[in-house]
């Protein structure tokens, strides 16, 4: 199966996160027929991460993860494109990493590994399991995948996703000296938020806050009694002063409910790539022990998630020739 013929066949099994189980059953069945060595590793009932090797313990690894967000969009393609969920978010690069560690056997390497984890768009169960695997120790160097464009990222912004809750009273709306609202609180809560300045840092760029759902009240003439934001902020330095900084604002005003964080990481740069810093983040803060991490990938971040959701063929092919050239150069350092 070729580059473009793989992409498209990966892309027409749905796997939205949590309904990965199909497509992992494709990949191992591929790998085995191209005579790789597949270990299917169990993360929940129905979700295994898909593990390959030609060798014991290989040092270089490819990676990225299986699962898409909705909704499912089958592949179409021009001349051109190719378009449809995954083609960029990160089917493409699946397709583009066992292209590339197919040319390198070909060459005589088969000191690498490839591994596909499920759970990444929502909360990374996929590399927080795969994190504890015997192989990991082995692994020098992680190339992951996600679309960088084809750059070479040498950082990622972390995450901090949080809900702040505000309580009150009820009352009649007409006699608002009875109650106590939980809305005026969150609004003047959040209202400091958008007005102070978080630290930011040279390296990764400006510390972002996105206020996401807001949600509160009984009825137009109730005063309401409850309410909630939901934040997610793209960390540039450490969540710690972040999360003491929001404290401060929220204070004894509101309680806060941490849903999940990622700090941010610096990657392994190699010389002769273009190199950037992504704001997004990946499965690679939730794997340390899987060498030095590398992030390089085909497609725009801007158009993964979308409905509109393509990748340039021509990037393809091109992330192919990158990813064999990655692990030749980390495999004779
Ligand atoms: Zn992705």
């Amino acid at each position: 199966m070729n580059l473009f013929e793989l992409t498209k066949s990966l892309m027409s099994v749905p796997s939205t996160s949590g309904e990965e189980e199909a497509v992992g059953f494709f990949l191992r069945d591929h790998l085995e027929s191209l005579g790789w060595t597949v270990e299917m590793q169990p993360v929940s009932e129905n979700q295994n991460n898909v593990i390959a090797t030609l060798n014991d313990t290989p040092r270089v690894w490819f990676s990225t993860h299986m699962d898409t967000v909705p909704p499912y969009i089958p592949p179409t393609e021009d001349d051109e494109k190719i378009y449809g969920r995954g083609s960029c978010d990160a089917k493409g690069i699946i397709a583009a990493q066992i292209t590339a560690a197919e040319q390198l056997r070909k060459e005589g390497i088969e000191d690498i590994g490839l591994l596909y984890t499920v759970e990444e768009e929502r909360s990374s169960t996929g590399a927080k399991a795969v994190n504890l695997h015997p192989l990991a120790a082995q692994c020098e160097y992680m190339i992951n995948g996600e679309p960088t464009d084809n750059d070479l990222a040498i950082g990622s912004k972390g995450t901090f996703r949080l809900m702040i809750r505000t309580s009150g009273k009820a009352a009649h709306s007409a006699y608002p000296e009875e109650g106590d609202s939980a809305i005026e609180k969150l609004l003047d809560i959040l209202e400091d938020v958008r007005h102070t300045k978080f630290p930011n840092d040279e390296f990764f760029g400006d510390t972002t806050v996105n206020i996401g759902t807001i949600e509160g009240g009984a009825a137009l003439n109730v005063i309401p009694p409850t309410a909630e934001a939901g934040l997610a902020i793209r960390l540039t330095t450490k969540k710690q002063p972040i999360e003491e900084a929001v404290r401060s604002i929220v204070r004894d005003r509101g309680e806060i409910e941490i849903l999940s964080f990622s700090e941010p990481v610096r990657m392994h740069e190699v010389d002769g790539f273009n190199k950037k810093v992504v704001r997004f983040t990946t499965d690679i803060p939730h794997m340390p022990n899987w060498g030095k991490p590398l992030l390089l990938g085909p497609g725009s971040i801007l158009v993964a998630h979308t409905k509109d959701e393509f990748v340039y063929k021509m990037d393809l092919a091109s992330a192919v020739g990158l990813y064999a050239e990655l692990a030749r150069r980390l495999l004779t350092t």
